[in-house]
């Protein structure tokens, strides 16, 4: 069973019914549609396509709309491509005329008030560095310190931008309104700064009935969202860590340890953690990964990652099915190598400060102690599960949950298998639940032992109680194997298996 999760970005390869079910089939867990791309009509019958896929292998994809959010692009150019030279001036206006190697118009009306002399800016994909000189009514003056290709449209980028620009433009707040109607489970804010930026989305659509369970999540892609990464976290449901973006406005150089730290502060959060951009991008062209590539899948699994993404591998490249498979390949096998425990650990070395925390991490040490089969965590939010996910146990974790919104956004964490359940009204209709859920998912046999959390006496407690019982001899009606989810052990996978990785 592979416990890092995979979320693939739709697009032309891979958006059409067979393509998406292909997806799913190699070991998607969620898929991303990127609003920087395509036309309303595309978004809308794509949504429409994942959600009658329905449920794939005793499944159901998450569904992540990627919104544009604030980024500031140059216009139209007279040539498909300019080449800039080191020491040469450059405008930039936003009178909105087509640009040239001389002058280029910018989609922000507040282009003057947004830097002063002496800030840098970038453009494209940072390879182009400019400083500005002089500050006009309607422009700025910049000169070109590192000169290279200029496309139309290109990315421009002030890592020291003085305007505070709105998280949700105006083709965002379309977008919103569109994925909303449609359904998404969460939505991925782009260039997010602060806990407000997030803050601000979640007012947004609090009056929304169709919004209610959507999750938010930020993408770190800002110099300035490294600073205010734990407000961010408090205010998210989890993190992307965007190195896309992140790689312009941090050094290169920098870029592995940001990962690291971002995805140990979410951890440490109890929030996802989503590694994006790049992981195979060889991939959009070549059947296999390269080295590199798949070392740094790997290294990303063993960072704490809980789903690693594709952008273009597998919504524009030739191989998008071969990508996935390939994310699930070194995710597995670099997993054997986590269940020696580095990871583990250190997540260990968290110090619960609440109760519920302290229940998360007894669940966790229990589990290993007994050997258990499974943890299982009854949850509404899905907290309680996440809590005990960040804890990278060995043991797999079930989680059993009434709410479809808390089932799906459960696909994009670490670890966590969840399955619809009733709520219980007593400890003992929850233990029923509980051997029949880990018999379905991990092949669990009598006299196997599980590992329990509850929230007691039962009526609207928070999770506050551990237990382990054993699986009794009662079986749940018997499913053909061919009715068999994906990850249930049967031949090679006894229960002696579930046992062995918590031992491990
Ligand atoms: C990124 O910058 O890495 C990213 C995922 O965002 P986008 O694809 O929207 O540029």
């Amino acid at each position: 069973m592979r416990r890092t999760k995979i979320l693939a970005t739709l697009g032309p390869a891979s958006w059409d019914a067979a393509g998406i079910s292909r997806l799913v089939d190699a070991g998607a867990d969620a898929f991303r549609l990127n609003f920087s791309h395509g036309t309303d009509e595309e978004h809308r019958a794509l949504l429409r396509r994942v959600h009658a896929l329905g449920h794939r292998g005793g499944r159901e994809p998450a569904i992540v709309a990627d919104l544009q959010g604030p980024k500031i692009r140059i216009g139209d150019l007279r040539e498909p491509q300019y080449r800039l030279t080191d020491g040469s001036m450059w405008v930039l206006d936003t009178l909105g005329a087509v640009g040239d190697d001389h002058r280029a118009s910018v989609s922000l009306p507040d282009l003057p008030h947004a830097a002063r002399p002496g800030d840098p800016l970038l453009v494209g994909d940072g390879t182009i560095e400019l400083v500005v000189e002089s500050v006009e009514k309607e422009a700025l003056v910049t000169r070109v310190v590192h000169g290279g290709v200029l496309s139309p449209h290109a990315g421009l980028f002030l890592p020291r931008a003085r305007l505070r620009t709105e998280i949700l433009g105006p083709k965002d707040r379309a977008d919103l309104a569109l994925a909303l109607e449609e359904g998404v489970d969460f939505l991925a804010l782009s260039f997010v700064r602060d806990a407000q930026d997030v803050l601000g989305v979640r007012r947004r659509l609090r009056g929304r009935p169709e919004s209610s369970a959507v999750g938010l999540i930020a993408k770190i892609e800002r110099a300035e969202a490294l600073h205010n990464i734990e407000g961010i976290l408090a205010a998210s449901d989890g993190i992307m860590v965007a190195r896309g973006d992140l790689g312009i406005e941090v050094p290169l150089e920098r870029l592995a340890t940001e990962q690291k730290r971002l995805v140990a502060q979410a951890n440490a959060a109890g929030k996802f953690a989503i590694v994006a951009t790049q992981m195979l991008l060889s991939m959009v062209s070549s059947p296999r990964p390269s080295r590199a590539e798949a070392t740094d899948v790997a290294n990303a699994v063993l960072d704490g990652a809980d789903a690693l993404m594709l952008s273009e591998e597998s919504a524009v490249g030739h191989f998008p099915v071969e990508a996935v498979a390939w994310l699930d390949r070194i995710a597995r096998a670099t997993e054997v190598a986590m269940a020696s425990g580095e990871v583990r650990a250190r997540a260990l070395t968290f110090a619960p400060s609440r109760l519920e925390e302290s229940v998360a991490e007894s669940a966790v040490r229990l589990a290993s102690d007994a050997r258990a089969a499974a943890i299982v965590t009854p949850t509404h939010s899905g907290r309680t599960a996440r809590l005990i996910a960040c804890r990278r146990p060995a043991t797999p974790i079930l989680a059993l949950t009434s709410q479809r919104a808390t089932r799906r956004q459960l696909a994009l964490v670490w670890g966590v298998t969840s399955l619809d359940c009733p709520s219980h009204q007593s400890l003992l209709e929850l233990r029923r639940s509980a051997q029949t859920a880990a018999r379905k998912v991990v092949g669990a046999r009598r006299g196997d032992r599980l590992v329990l959390t509850a929230g007691y006496p039962i009526e609207g407690r928070p999770t506050n109680l551990v237990t382990v019982m054993e699986v009794d001899g009662v079986r749940a009606p018997r499913r053909g194997p061919e009715e068999r989810p994906r990850g249930a052990r049967r031949g090679s996978g006894g229960p002696g298996q579930a046992a062995g990785a918590a031992r491990a």
